[in-house]
């Protein structure tokens, strides 16, 4: 099993503070991989410390509650929550043995000697290290000691494991192995894995559904095909490489941009929208491609190789796009062209909500100072900022 269900799990640091997680709900599937995705210091090692007890839910404004398996977590320690925590900073013992650090957990648990012995020699074949059992941690490179740890992590059988982003101190090559030893293994025991990550490309590469989150809030869950094709917002589209956006008028199924050009949209919408198309879903013709919508001419600005792809800065009459063609399809800068925008690539997104205002240090110390500050200034006005959905009204003393 391991159906993990969180509920409105907030967690504050500081009394005066910003919450670190802001009620996040949440449901893990059995046998998922399930990526937090995000930017740093959005919430992701809180929500994994929570679910591992290293950390307690916040009381308010409503009781957070962490279930595995229909069974309520939050009174239970660490150690009896069913629940192992990997993170890129977990250290194997230094002075026991490989065998012994990834026997120690079932030694703990009261597992016989030759048992363990078994369990462990069994779990360091399958991460590619048998014949390693008698070295010492240091005698491991870093990739070798980070399968270490997944054995030792694996082996006690958890029913959740949490992997707060345990390659990315490895280099590219490595990760990539590393990802797919873990997909491999998780698929083998159909242990419910969240897996903790700020890389879009290995939250893609390994998770079954992703939960992106922007400061302390999960803002959209769904497969890592609905984040490229479905992002909820520019600000997904953006984090998940998207790079063309458009205005328009929505009439139904038609779409007017500013300079009164006519695009036909798979999905009827109304009013002003925004647009992404995905540079893939950009179609790039060198002659008329004879279709009858949403063609229109264009010159090719600058193209660049890109492995895999051929990347192309587009101008249009209405604005820059760019494409990622087939790398063997040539285009030289200045070339005139013609780009189809098929219907069902258009996919309209929220925009960007206005950039908070920064807090000004000043008046944040001011604000917070027990003793009056420096003299006011001469017209004092309340501070009125829109810091992540807060509003504060700061006094301040000096600007
Ligand atoms: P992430 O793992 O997404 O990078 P974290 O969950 O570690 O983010 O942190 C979220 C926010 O909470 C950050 O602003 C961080 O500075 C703050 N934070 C995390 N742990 C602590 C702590 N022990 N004490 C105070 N602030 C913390
Ligand atoms: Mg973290």
């Amino acid at each position: 099993m391991g159906h993990l269900v969180l509920r409105h799990l907030s967690k504050r640091f500081h009394k005066q503070g910003i919450p670190a997680l802001r009620d996040l709900s949440l449901t893990v599937e059995p046998g998922e991989i399930f990526a937090l995705l995000g930017p740093s210091g959005c919430g992701k090692s809180t929500t994994l410390n929570l679910i591992a007890g290293l950390l307690e839910p916040d009381p308010w404004p409503h009781p957070g509650e962490i279930w595995l398996d229909g069974i309520l977590l939050n009174p239970r320690p660490p150690e009896r929550r069913g629940v192992t925590l990997l993170s890129q900073h977990s250290r194997l013992f230094p002075h026991l043995s490989v065998g012994e650090n990834v026997a120690f957990g079932l030694k703990m648990r009261g597992v016989p000697r030759a048992e363990r012995e078994a369990a462990a020699l069994r779990m360091l074949e399958r991460v590619q290290l048998a014949g390693f059992a008698q070295r010492r941690p240091s005698q491991l490179s870093g990739g070798q000691a980070q399968r270490v740890a997944l054995a030792r992590a694996l082996v006690i059988r958890p029913k959740l494991l949490l992997l707060d982003e345990p390659l990315s101190a490895l280099d590219a090559n490595l990760r990539q192995e590393m990802q797919a030893l873990i997909r491999e293994l998780q698929a083998e025991t159909g242990v419910t894995t969240v897996l903790v990550t700020h890389d879009q490309v290995e939250a893609t590469a390994m998770a079954h559904r992703i939960g992106l989150m922007f400061a302390g809030q999960l803002h959209q869950v769904g497969s890592p095909a609905e984040f490229y094709q479905r992002p909820r917002s520019e600000r997904v589209a953006r984090f998940f490489g998207g790079v063309n956006f458009l205005d328009a008028q929505g009439e139904g199924h038609q779409l007017r941009l500013s300079t009164g050009i006519l695009l036909k949209s798979a999905v009827p919408l109304q009013g002003q929208v925004r647009l992404t198309v995905r540079p893939e879903q950009v179609q790039v013709f060198p002659q008329p491609p004879g279709l009858a919508e949403n063609v229109f001419p264009a010159q090719v600005v600058a193209e660049r190789f890109a492995g895999p792809q051929r990347r192309l800065q587009l101008r249009t009459g209405w604005g820059n796009l760019e494409a990622w063609v087939n790398p063997h399809q040539m285009f030289a800068p200045g070339q005139a062209v013609w780009i189809h925008l098929p219907p069902e690539a258009l996919w309209p997104v929220e925009g960007e909500p206005s950039p908070p205002a920064p807090l000004p240090a000043q008046a944040l110390r001011a604000a917070h100072a027990t003793t009056p500050g420096p003299s006011p200034s001469p017209h004092p006005r309340p501070l009125s900022l829109w810091e992540r959905g807060v509003k504060l009204n700061l006094e301040p003393r000096q600007r």
